[in-house]
């Protein structure tokens, strides 16, 4: 069974996940941002290595992290992230709108593809392209566990935003109808910012979908 633990890093709040395959062997981080020497530092502690890094999408506040685990465990550690968010990637992932600037010295080694499977030890998880908050984002499903991390796509009563460059309000609502109300009800969301949820709560209670039918 993974296990998998949550990090509320940096100043925008991210939530990154450090997940734990089943074998203890190598483990994956899920978005590490500003402040994920904690991680590292767990990590360390516990004698457990980190083999992959998966991005949910390329806004800076969900790879800030990368450099620093770079530096911890070397810069041979693999970054997934969809291709549709390369280029926002390589425009900083949207920190020049807010007037700052970041280095990006790493670049994402292996493209995801849409309904990809990502062996975790003997885990599995399922890539599903969610474009809508950005182009290019994508959730990690584990079908077995009933876990979904959902990076910038829903959150509790709540979606992404849309207003940035690649978003698009049709496209997440329709993200979010045919790749997340289609989970089973009891599947938790694992968030990119706040509290988890559930696909049974946000299709009672999230008001993006009260007359949608959703
Ligand atoms: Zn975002």
């Amino acid at each position: 069974m993974v296990q998998y633990k949550k990090y509320i890093l940096g100043p925008f709040q991210n939530n990154s996940y450090l997940i734990i395959p089943e074998n203890q062997s190598g483990c994956a981080i899920i978005d590490p941002a500003i402040g994920c020497q904690k991680i590292i530092a767990d990590l360390k502690k516990s004698g457990l290595g980190l083999s992959q890094i998966w991005i949910t999408h390329a806004h800076f506040d969900h790879v800030a992290g990368i450099e620093t685990l770079m530096n911890a465990f070397g810069d041979s550690i693999p970054i997934y992230m969809y291709p549709l968010d390369l280029r926002l990637w390589e425009d900083g992932g949207g920190i020049r709108e807010i007037g700052l600037t970041v280095d990006i010295r790493q670049f994402p080694s292996l493209p995801l593809d849409d309904n990809q499977i990502l062996p975790l030890g003997s885990d599995r998880f399922r890539v599903l392209h969610t474009p809508g908050h950005t182009s290019g984002h994508v959730v990690f499903h584990c079908a077995d566990e009933k876990l979904a991390f959902c990076g910038d796509l829903i959150f509790q009563n709540s979606i992404g935003r849309t207003d940035l460059e690649n978003g698009n309000f049709e496209t997440i609502i329709q993200s979010i109808k045919t790749r997340i109300f289609t989970l089973p009800n009891e599947t938790r969301l694992l968030c990119g910012h706040g509290p988890e949820t559930t696909v049974e709560c946000e299709k009672k209670g999230n008001p993006y979908f009260k007359n949608t039918g959703g």
